[in-house]
């Protein structure tokens, strides 16, 4: 799926009101009563694009991870998931045509809410319980949600009796149609609150500090997102909650990296043991274990230890570790060990050009052109 800016044919910088011409104009063009029923596809392309692009709340969701942070990681549903037709007429005409009138309620959903989460690679490869602590807007404990102070009830609107909606004619690029939109004086909700809760000015919801339990999945890695429903802000009016979104990011580990769902890393071997085989321990994630190199290892050789690696996710399987070997050649020798490497080259059949320090390539060059 295209770019909701593209589809629209904007900038990512578009004011609301560019968003909405430029909507209102390729809605015009490509709405089945008008253009067909082939362009009906790009009809929901476009509207599914406004609707998203038009919410504030939404557009900086998707701003921050694409569609996906719509609708989370996992499972479909989500934000705009059920999308239909009906919404624009909505946004049309003010809620009139399809929408069946009657009062608003007053709840409206609370916004979504992101969060970085830290934490270790033993805690991403095996998972963990943490615990996160989060500035976010809780249900008012005074009113309970209400918005009125305690004793009191929202009033019946006088402008529209309750209705929560008044009718109008609208002229639109469909022709003339009889509409009804919602009352201004109550806010389409049909009732006043004349006596506001103090606590949260009438809101129903207070700003508080809220303490969530995190499960983070075994096999996680930097940038994954969990969608937990229903712990992002409560919504005004005792409206449900939005979603929170933890994203992860695991700290580079001292020994391990990750590969996919293998964990790497490499061992230095001298180049005697290597040549003569040897075993080393290796501190994995699960605790010690013996890794034995035969003997003839060379640099780059990988040695795998099968199902030490990371969970993979929701399955049950884990990765492997693999230990990349690399062979160490001594930087100082003493005499007695010069002596001994010569001989067993000379068993080798190998040759050997010594280079001795301060007689170099360059060197020789000089006195080769007797400078
Ligand atoms: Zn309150
Ligand atoms: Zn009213």
């Amino acid at each position: 799926m295209s770019n909701f800016y593209e589809t629209l044919g904007v900038s990512t910088t578009a004011t609301p009101e560019e968003i909405k011409r430029a909507y209102r104009k390729l809605a015009r063009e490509t709405h089945p009563d008008v253009a067909g029923e082939a362009s009906a596809d790009r009809f929901k392309d476009v509207s599914r694009a406004y609707e998203v692009l038009s919410d504030p709340e939404k557009r900086q969701l998707y701003d921050m991870g694409g569609e996906s942070a719509l609708s989370g990681n996992r499972g479909g549903g989500g934000a705009g998931a059920n999308f239909g037709f009906t919404d624009i007429f909505e946004t049309f005409f003010g809620g009139g045509a399809a929408r069946p009138s009657g009062p608003v309620p007053r709840g409206r959903r609370g916004q979504d809410a992101i969060v970085t989460l830290n934490i270790s690679l033993p805690e991403a490869v095996f998972g963990a319980q943490r615990e996160i602590t989060v500035n976010t807007a809780v249900t008012c404990p005074t009113c309970h949600g209400s918005c009125c102070r305690p004793g009191t009830s929202p009033q019946t609107c006088s402008a529209c009796q309750g209705r929560g909606s008044v009718q109008r004619v609208a002229n639109s690029f469909l022709g003339q149609i009889m509409t009804t939109s919602p009352c201004s004086v109550c806010r389409g909700h049909g009732t006043i609150i004349t006596d506001p809760c103090t606590e949260c000015s009438g809101d129903g919801r207070v700003r508080s500090r809220r303490t969530i339990n995190i499960d983070v999945p075994a096999g996680v890695e930097s940038g994954n997102r969990m969608r937990m429903p229903g712990y992002g802000e409560v919504g005004p009016g005792n409206g449900p909650a939005g979603d929170l979104h933890v994203e992860f990011r695991v700290a580079a580990h001292d020994v391990f990296s990750r590969q996919g769902d293998d964990l790497v890393c490499s061992v230095s071997v001298p180049f005697t043991a290597a040549a003569l085989g040897t075993t080393i321990t290796l501190e994995t994630l699960d605790g010690p274990r013996d890794v034995t190199l035969k003997a003839g290892t060379q640099a780059g050789d990988v040695h795998t230890i099968r199902g030490l690696g990371a969970a993979r996710i929701h399955r049950g399987t884990r990765g492997d570790v693999k230990v990349f070997v690399d062979v160490t050649v001594p930087k100082k020798l003493s005499e007695r060990e010069k002596e001994l490497l010569r001989e067993l080259a000379e068993l080798r059949g190998e040759e050997i050009h010594e280079v001795t320090p301060g007689a170099g390539i360059f060197s020789r060059l000089k006195e080769k052109m007797g400078l």
